[in-house]
This record gives C-alpha cells, structure tokens and sequence, in this order.
C-alpha cells in the first residue's frame, strides 16, 4: 500500500466551521490524492442534526473522522455563551493530544497540523511532535489582520474602541470604526476580550496561516499580511479561498436529503421569476428578538417583493441557538404577527430553522441575500454573485459588513434606530434598492466581477489552487 503523507485537521464545535473545514478537506483531497486526512472533532453537548450529516458524509470522501468525548457544562455554571466554546476547546485538548498520538505512532507518516483558529492550543501539540503547524482562518483576511494586529491596538489606544472618533487604520484593511469591531474587542475590561488578545497572540506559534479568502476579493490586505510575513513579523499567509460548501453535488445529496427532509421552498422558488426573489437568512445559529422579527416581517411586506426567509424562534440574545445548530421546528409560524402569513401568500415562503442555502443561492429565481454577514454566507454569495442586505448581528459580522459595504460596496447595510431595532420601511427601502432600484445595477455588476474571480481563484492555475497545491505538494514531499 502506497505510504500517504498524513494531516490531521483539527475543527470547532460550531458547524460554520466545520462546514468550512470539512470542504478544505475535501479540496485539498481533491488536489493532491496522495494526502491521507483524518479530521478531529471536538463536541460541545451534542453534535447537531447539521454537524452529524456533515462528518457521515466524510467517510464517501476517504476523511477520516475522529469524534472526541463531549464537553458540557451544568447548566447551574452560569458561563457566558461566548467562553463556552473556549472552555471546551481548553478542556478538549488532552483528548486531541492522546488522539494525536496515536495518529503519530500509525503507519502514515504524519506530517501537519492543520487547526481552526479557535482550536490554536493545539499548535503547542504539533510542535511537542515536531510536525508543521498550521492555523485554518476560516473568515476574512481583515479579521485575520485585525486578530495579528490586536496585541499593537491594545498597547496603542487606552479607551473602548468604539469611542474612538477616527477610524482605526490597520494597514492594507479599510479604515473601520471601533463599533465596527469584532463584538469581543468591544468591551475591554471582559474576559472575551483577554482570550481574543490570547488567542490573536498563539497564532504566531502557527508555521503558517491558511485563510478563507482569494487575493482579488482582498488584494491589499493580503499583500500587507504577506509582507509582514516576509519581515518575519507574522506566519506566512497562504490565500486559498473561497473554500464553500458545494451543496447537492458530488454525491452529497442523500446526506442532505434527510436533513432538509422537504424541498418545498425549492420548488416554490422553481415557479417564480428570475432574480426576483430576496433570501432571508441570519446563518446557522443567529436569532432575532420578537420585536425585530415583527419588524422584518412587515418590512419584507412593505417592500412588496417576493422573499423566503428562514425563521427561528425569536430571543434576544442573537448567539442563544449557535451551538444548537437550530432552535425547535414547532410552530414557528405563531412567532409572526398576526395575519402575516395569508397577508404574503404567493409573495412570500417561511422555512421553519434551516434551508437548503447554498441550493437557494444558485436558483435562478434568486435576485438578493439579506445575510448577517457570516463569512462562509459571505462566500458562497460572492461565489454566487447576487447583491447583498448586511444586518450583521454578532462576533465579527460587523466587520465583514463595513467591508462589504464600505470597502467592497457590493452591499447595503441596513440602520439600527437608537433602541437597536432595524425599522420595517428602513427594511422595506433597502430590499428596493437592492432587488429593484438604480442601486442594484451597480451592486449586481460589482458582484459579476467578484463571482468571476472566485471562479478564477479556484481554476487548476488560479491564484488560490496555486497557494493551496503547492502547500499539499510540500507536505506530499516529506510524507515521502
Ligand atoms: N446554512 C444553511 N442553511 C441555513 C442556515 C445556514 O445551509 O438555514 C449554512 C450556510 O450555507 C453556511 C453556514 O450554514 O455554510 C453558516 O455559516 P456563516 O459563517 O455564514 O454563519 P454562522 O452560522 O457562523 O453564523
């Protein structure tokens, strides 16, 4: 049997990530055959409907999984659900240390480390077995700037950063303002705070730095990372997105079947115009409170035009279903105001918790995405092409937002009134701009040119399949 290089790819209980990390698997596969990969996989609680259909369908790819011992938390602890999922990765490490281990000491030469940012102790571990380490940045190169350059922004600027007056500059990125930082950097006497600096501050025991982005989408910011690589300020930055989920293909298909065990929407979307429908959806864990869902409804009414929106049983904490995967199906529909539903019929479709997205995204009768700004939402849009809403609601969605907007201005960024709640006509006068309005013209050509890039980064001579290739190549070498 041929002797394979071996990399072991360490990913998050969040299944965003290891959505994004399970298709870097794949497409490193698909690159270079001579890989052997076994992806490991800690669990906060329980794994998800979504997260099980994810890694059942790792093994049709030759992927190893390894499924770790679940993590939980008595619910008596009282622990922010924003340091849950730190606290688990910490208490996961003896668990990747034995699996690694016993990886190291099998017949394939293990070669490297591949971890999700949120997973970097483990770097420590690569390094105890002398094998390469590298950090997976599942989001944007910006963020990823942002994150290396955190420990100068703490020492440099002594207030909160939201009350700065001037934009922060961090070089190659555009200029953003404080409030438009990750929600950890926005309170600096917290602990998220602490672990975001401690975290930012691990990644440079990383040998390099794969991010989920493509040099035309980030070209300046890319360019200023590399550069301080070559200074030997920061790991080397290897560019290889846009890594996205590829949807119904490839054999995928009967994996997904069962999770989204009906096609309805789709086949409503299949009776209705080109590009003329608005795709609703806050990612797989953001949650609106019933005020701001009351608000959205009668904005999507407002604007007259058609919308499928994937709902979920409100809370006023966004983040309250992250881990969940998705909130309960029951009834969702009594969480809309009153008559909504018979007001929309034939103008609009209501998925209960999850959808189908990257099937919507591809329909023809899609015309918009009113996203939270997900990275991986974020992607699959731009690999996609269609003008984008941003509502960012949490983590560092405000930042992809003034990106998209601000830097990249392929989208339309919705207002939050002075209680934190987005207006219906607000809503309803940005669906307009975007599906029908002079505006989209603009934003649809700026998107066309962005999905072509996508599409180039990705070709066998693309700037991305380069990066990543000859990566598997090096690693192919000394698994010898
Ligand atoms: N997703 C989906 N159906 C849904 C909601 C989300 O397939 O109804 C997928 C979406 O395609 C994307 C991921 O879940 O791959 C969401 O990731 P993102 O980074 O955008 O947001 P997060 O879930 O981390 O907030």
């Amino acid at each position: 049997m041929e002797n394979k290089a071996h990399i072991v790819v360490v990913s998050i209980p969040v299944f965003s990530h290891q959505a994004s990390i399970q298709s870097l698997c794949k497409r490193l596969l698909q690159l270079n055959p001579h890989l052997h990969i076994t992806l490991i996989v800690p669990i906060l609680n329980s794994l998800s409907n979504a997260s099980k259909s994810l890694i059942d369908s790792l093994s049709s790819y030759n992927i190893h999984s390894i499924l770790l011992p679940p993590i939980s938390f008595p619910q008596a602890s009282n622990i922010h659900p924003s340091l849950q999922l730190p606290r688990a990765m910490s208490q996961s490490i003896p668990s990747i240390r034995d699996a690694l281990i016993s990886l190291y000491n099998s017949n394939n030469k293990l070669v490297a480390l591949i971890a999700d940012y949120l997973a970097y102790e483990t770097l420590e571990l690569a390094k105890s077995l002398n094998i390469l380490s590298y950090i997976y940045f599942p989001t944007s190169a910006m963020v990823l700037s942002l994150c290396l350059h955190s420990s100068w922004l703490h020492q440099t600027v002594s207030c909160e950063y939201r009350e700065l007056q001037e934009p922060i500059k961090i070089p190659g990125c555009i200029p953003i303002h404080g409030r438009d930082l990750p929600t950890a950097l926005q309170d600096r006497s917290s602990e998220v705070y602490e672990h975001f600096l401690r975290r930012s501050k691990g990644l440079y025991l990383a040998n390099g730095i794969l991010v989920n982005s493509f040099k035309e989408l980030e070209e300046e910011t890319i360019t200023a990372l590399q550069e301080q690589s070559k200074k030997n300020k920061f790991p080397s930055i290897y560019p290889i997105g846009p890594i996205v989920q590829a949807g119904w293909v490839n054999n995928d298909n009967n994996n997904h079947a069962n999770h989204y065990n009906d096609s309805d929407c789709l086949r409503w979307l299949d009776k209705q115009e080109p590009k003329s429908v608005l795709y609703v959806s806050f990612g797989s864990g953001g949650t609106l409170s019933q005020n701001q869902m009351n608000e959205l409804a009668l904005g999507l009414e407002l604007s007259g035009q058609k919308f499928l929106w994937v709902v979920r049983e409100p809370n006023d904490l966004p983040s309250v279903n992250y881990f969940n995967g998705s909130s309960k199906h029951d009834n969702i529909l009594r969480f809309l105001p009153n008559g909504f539903v018979d007001r929309v019929k034939g103008a609009g479709w209501v998925v209960p918790c999850w959808a189908p997205q990257v099937e919507i995204l591809r329909h023809k009768a899609t015309g918009g995405f009113l996203t939270h700004c997900g990275w991986n939402s974020t992607l699959e849009n731009v690999v996609h092409g269609l003008p984008m809403i941003v509502w960012p609601l949490f983590s560092e969605q405000r930042t992809n937002a003034a990106m998209l907007s601000d830097g990249l201005k392929v989208a339309e960024r919705v207002k939050f009134n002075e209680n934190g709640i987005v207006e219906r006509e607000e809503i309803a006068i940005a669906i307009k701009r975007v599906l029908i309005g002079d505006e989209q013209t603009k934003i649809r050509a700026a998107m066309e040119v962005l999905k072509n890039a996508s599409a180039d980064a990705m070709k066998e001579d693309g700037s991305s399949a380069m990066v990543l290739s000859q990566l598997a190549m090096e690693w192919r070498n000394i698994g010898g």
